[in-house]
């Protein structure tokens, strides 16, 4: 008789403003997880899954002694969390095959060797060999269908998925680096998540590109959704879409048509040099506030995220630019502000690298929009406290607050209450702090992070770096930093093997160890 296997499956997160608490409220929810958990054969397999961004640091000692297997993966800057796992999970149950994928293992995937006994950089049906080959064939799930049954997370939104990559190549952009080719699912497949999710408030497309380059299944898409949405499955749906959707007239009607309630864009900047330099040229076509506007005119909220190259942009012109989002109502205020990231693999982390950019002793923790690792144009003092103000747009707040009425007046009758709501929150948060930034920095073990300084090199580590239990010595090393430079500011000899410019590890030739 077959076995029943038990496999454990987490999200592994670091959180950038170095709270301790999950974030269940945070949309997107990681569904990553859920999708893996496909590749096991559900008659044989007993699965558990856990998100570290929805539910905090995973410490449930008495977990880690119960499975045979787990599957952890990540962001690229979740990394140092996934050594972590692997040190936990080795220590009280050995004889756990530790699988671990996603961003961080496609980034660095010579240097995981260390750290698990499975490297998967490719896709999640990568996951289906390693199953076969560890326990049989007997224990694989050919349909690899989402299990979003296992997901406590989601709750009103389900989350599916149409397409993967993007078939555009903007510098600063983990797709690029990676270098895959964007595909689309079949619409049977489509058809398959979204009756899985089962009734929502909202179904929210985590594809990077909905909209992509294959016309005909853009609007197949768009006649399934309608279909789904008449017959009253969800009540609307989102999807992030790249700016090229805008250029045709009709496909705003057509998703609006369908039930389409917001779309999300990558603006980046309002600034055409920095746009250029991003090599996101998609953004250029339209001037940015007539699209806006056009897609609010025609129902639809507009979602977007700000990045600040301060590399090469001063603290005024940045600051310029920010007075004008918060003084121009026709526009919503970004959903997020960061400091441009130069995320491994991509060309803006070699131009950056080429260009003698970085800090000394950058940790990859620290990649993440939050945390100084680039000399800045303007000094490291002026930065820090752009930093420190950003997150509440300390300055702005009559501005933002005269924005938040000017824009409910503008579109009141235009859209909906909840799409009101969700379109003028990001000015509600930013006006009531305590709201967004409820950092939660007092750990759950009792410990409190010290004082963040904002910048890489003196940046502490956190208190997530100290094991919860005493570890054998071996396991020591992986509660160390990643460190991506060194004291000169130069690539480390530990990430060399995978990132070395022209010597980088092709990532169609590493697969499972
Ligand atoms: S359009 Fe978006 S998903 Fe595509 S490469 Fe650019 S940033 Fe990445």
């Amino acid at each position: 008789m077959t076995r029943k296997i038990r496999v454990l499956i987490i999200n592994c997160y670091l959180d950038e403003t170095r709270r301790f608490k999950g974030r269940p409220h945070f949309i997107p929810q990681a569904v990553g997880p859920a999708y893996l958990a496909g590749a096991f054969a559900p008659q044989h397999a007993e699965l558990k899954l856990y998100s570290e961004l929805h539910s905090g640091p995973f410490e449930d000692e008495k977990l880690m002694s119960w499975p045979d297997m787990v599957v952890i993966t990540g962001m690229t800057t979740a990394f140092d969390r996934m050594r972590h796992m692997s040190a936990y999970f080795r220590t009280k149950n050995p004889k756990a095959v530790m699988v671990a994928g996603g961003q961080a293992i496609r980034a660095l995937p010579e240097r995981s060797r260390e750290f698990f006994d499975y490297v998967c950089i490719g896709d999640v049906e990568e996951l289906q060999d390693v199953v076969r080959e560890v326990f049989g064939q007997a224990y694989v799930s050919p349909a690899m269908d989402p299990r979003f049954d296992l997901i406590n997370w989601m709750g009103f939104i389900g989350y599916v998925e149409s397409s993967r990559n993007c078939n555009f190549k903007c510098s600063f952009c983990t797709l690029t680096g990676e270098g895959n080719k964007y595909s689309v699912y079949d619409i049977d497949h489509l058809a398959r998540q979204i009756e899985a999710v089962g009734r929502r408030t909202c179904i929210l497309f985590v594809d990077n590109n909905f909209y992509g380059n294959d016309r005909d299944f853009f609007h197949a898409k768009l006649d399934l959704l309608k279909t789904y949405w008449k017959k009253k499955a969800f009540g609307g749906w989102s999807a992030l879409v790249t700016n090229d959707f805008f250029a045709k007239e009709e496909n705003l009607r057509l998703a609006r048509e369908s039930g389409c309630l917001a779309l999300f864009s990558g603006v980046e900047s309002f600034d055409a040099e920095q746009l250029t330099r991003f090599r996101k040229k998609q953004n250029l076509i339209l001037p940015q506030v007539q699209t806006i506007r056009n897609c609010l005119d025609n129902g639809v909220v507009f979602q977007y995220g700000v990045i600040f190259d301060t590399t090469k942009r001063s603290l005024a012109e940045i600051h310029d630019e920010i007075d004008f989002i918060t003084r121009t109502p026709e526009i919503p205020l970004p959903a997020f502000m960061n400091l441009t990231i130069p995320i491994l693999r991509t060309p803006y982390f070699y131009e950056c690298l080429d260009e003698g950019l970085f800090l000394p002793n950058t940790k990859l923790r620290d990649m993440d929009g939050n945390t100084l690792v680039l000399k800045p144009k303007d000094s490291v003092e002026e930065v820090v406290q752009f930093l420190r103000d950003m997150p509440t747009l300390r300055g702005y707040k009559r501005q933002v607050a005269k924005h938040a009425v000017n824009f409910y007046r503008h579109y009141r009758k235009k859209l909906t209450i909840p799409q009101m709501i969700s379109a003028v929150g990001n000015s509600a948060l930013l006006c009531l702090p305590a709201l967004a930034h409820n950092h939660g920095t007092l750990f759950k073990r009792g410990k409190k992070s010290e004082p963040r300084t904002y910048v890489t090199g003196s940046e502490p580590i956190g208190p997530l770096y100290k094991p919860l239990f005493s570890l054998p010595d071996r396991f020591q090393s992986y509660f160390e930093p990643t460190m991506v430079t060194d004291a000169d500011g130069q690539l480390c000899d530990e990430l060399r093997p995978d990132l070395e410019q022209n010597k980088a590890v092709p990532l169609a030739r590493v697969s499972v160890n």
